[in-house]
């Protein structure tokens, strides 16, 4: 694929593009065509930023740091986990991000930021100088907010499959193998974690496979919380399709207030322990971690507790203005963690890194969240959120539309269609 070049900038967004100072200009805060860009973290935020950057300006340095040659999206990954996609279908590598858009990636991992240097280290001993650092690290779990539960367990009999990759697969082997009237047990965190309807999602997937290939097998959904977007719809579904409430509902879910927080694993004896004392035996337990920022995050003092505060116009880091976080390990309350908001994070970023560039005022930012989920291939529901920025220390003003469980049906088929279609395009506008 050809490189990126500044006339195909200008074929991109016109003419006018210079004259806005898309391309750069003179008089900036500092020099544009020898600043360098350094991201960390090659996933949802990391890649759009990368790209985004590079559609504004033509002549910066653009560098990602990120361990793995490859990237496998998330959205798409229960579909994974119920055996109807596959995991090569959500993989993407860098190729086109260095050949077209003329971005370094650089294969290792960030360990230690030195601020006053303004440069990185790498896990391989190298040290990267940057002007501006994009730090999107995605979340890591807290396994052991579940007694008796860890990362080791979780890469082996316990999968939790929250980032698409090996877990994913043993968990749809597990599946595949679940004895006839065996039960599957899912514990679903604590707000806040990415993906809110994810854990909802997964389970109707695997419910609907059940039905034909194992259909006396149950699901009981152990919620730390007592309610869930799209709440409605999905029990709506549920008692619909595996008669929920009744004797042989093939899917149960259990709030925090009937006793559904998980709080031990006895991987011995395959059982949960919930908050009420309550024992549950599971053939298949899939426990969705806790979340926080990301270890480098956390390390490198960007997060006050388990996130990172940042400015809201910007994402600057409250730690330091030069570096901005975004995607899952970002404070941005009320946004929910997702790709789509980290995705939107990114161009928000790297306009205001651009305005600085080119001396120029940092917009207003207004950022949307286009989501989608699934009940079942041809049950489909979706959310358009808007927050519009309120001040720096105040949360954003959000609006939100929702679908409704009184809607027509013919819409949920629509929304189905329309889901499919926002995991392929969502996947090229980041990585194409
Ligand atoms: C089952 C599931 C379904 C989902 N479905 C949707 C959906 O339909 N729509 C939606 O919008 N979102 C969805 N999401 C959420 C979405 O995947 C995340 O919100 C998004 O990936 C967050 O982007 P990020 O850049 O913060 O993190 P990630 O995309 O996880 O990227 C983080 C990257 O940083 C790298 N990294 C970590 N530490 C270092 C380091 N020290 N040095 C260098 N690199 C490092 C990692 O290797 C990784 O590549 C889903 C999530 C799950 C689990």
């Amino acid at each position: 694929m050809k490189q990126m070049t500044r006339r195909d900038i200008i074929k991109l967004f016109g003419a006018s593009a210079l004259s806005m100072g898309l391309l750069g200009a003179s008089g900036r805060a500092f020099a544009s065509n020898s600043a360098h860009i350094v991201i960390v973290g090659g996933g949802v935020g990391g890649a759009a930023a990368a790209k985004y950057m590079r559609l504004q300006n033509a002549d910066v340095r653009i560098t990602i740091i990120e361990p793995n040659p490859q990237y496998i999206f998330c959205p798409g990954s229960n579909e994974v986990v119920a055996d109807f996609a596959t995991l090569e279908s959500l993989t993407v590598d860098y190729s086109t991000l260095k050949s077209r858009y003329s971005v370094n990636v650089i294969q290792d991992k960030a360990t230690e930021i030195n601020y006053s240097a303004k440069s990185i280290k790498l896990a391989k001993g190298d040290v990267v100088a940057y002007d501006k650092l994009i730090v999107s690290p995605g979340p890591d779990f807290n396994y052991e907010a579940v007694a008796g539960f860890n990362r080791a367990l979780a890469e082996s009999d316990f999968p939790a499959a929250w980032h698409a990759g090996p877990q994913t697969l043993t968990l749809r082997n597990q599946i595949n193998a679940l004895p006839q009237g065996g039960t599957i047990l899912i514990s679903s965190p604590e707000d806040p974690y990415r993906c809110p309807p994810a854990p909802y999602e997964r389970a109707s997937f695997i419910a609907n496979k059940l039905k034909h290939t194992n259909p006396t097998a149950k699901i009981i959904i152990l919620d730390a919380k007592d309610d869930f977007i799209f709440h409605d719809i999905y029990l709506d579904y549920w008692k619909k399709e595996h008669g929920m409430g009744s004797a042989t509902s093939r899917i149960e879910w259990v709030p925090r207030k009937a006793g559904g927080q998980v709080v031990a694993l006895d991987a011995a004896s395959r059982t949960l322990k919930t908050a009420d004392g309550q024992h549950y035996h599971g053939d298949v337990i899939n426990i969705i971690p806790k979340e926080m920022a990301g270890s480098f995050a956390r390390l490198n003092g960007l997060a006050q507790g388990d996130w990172c505060p940042v400015n809201s116009k910007d994402f600057s880091s409250k730690r330091d203005k030069d570096v901005y976080v975004i995607g899952d390990s970002a404070a941005a309350d009320p946004m929910p963690k997702t790709g789509y908001i980290a995705s939107n994070q990114a161009k928000v970023v790297t306009q205001a890194i651009q305005a600085e560039l080119t001396g120029k005022e940092v917009g207003t930012p207004f950022i949307t969240n286009n989501c989608v989920a699934m009940a079942a291939e041809d049950w489909g529901m979706t959310v358009a959120e808007t927050f519009r920025f309120a001040g720096n220390d105040k949360p954003y003003e959000e609006a939100y539309v929702l679908s409704d469980p009184t809607e027509n049906p013919y819409l949920r088929h629509i929304r189905a269609e329309l889901a499919k279609n926002w995991q392929r395009t969502f996947r090229k506008d980041i990585f194409s």
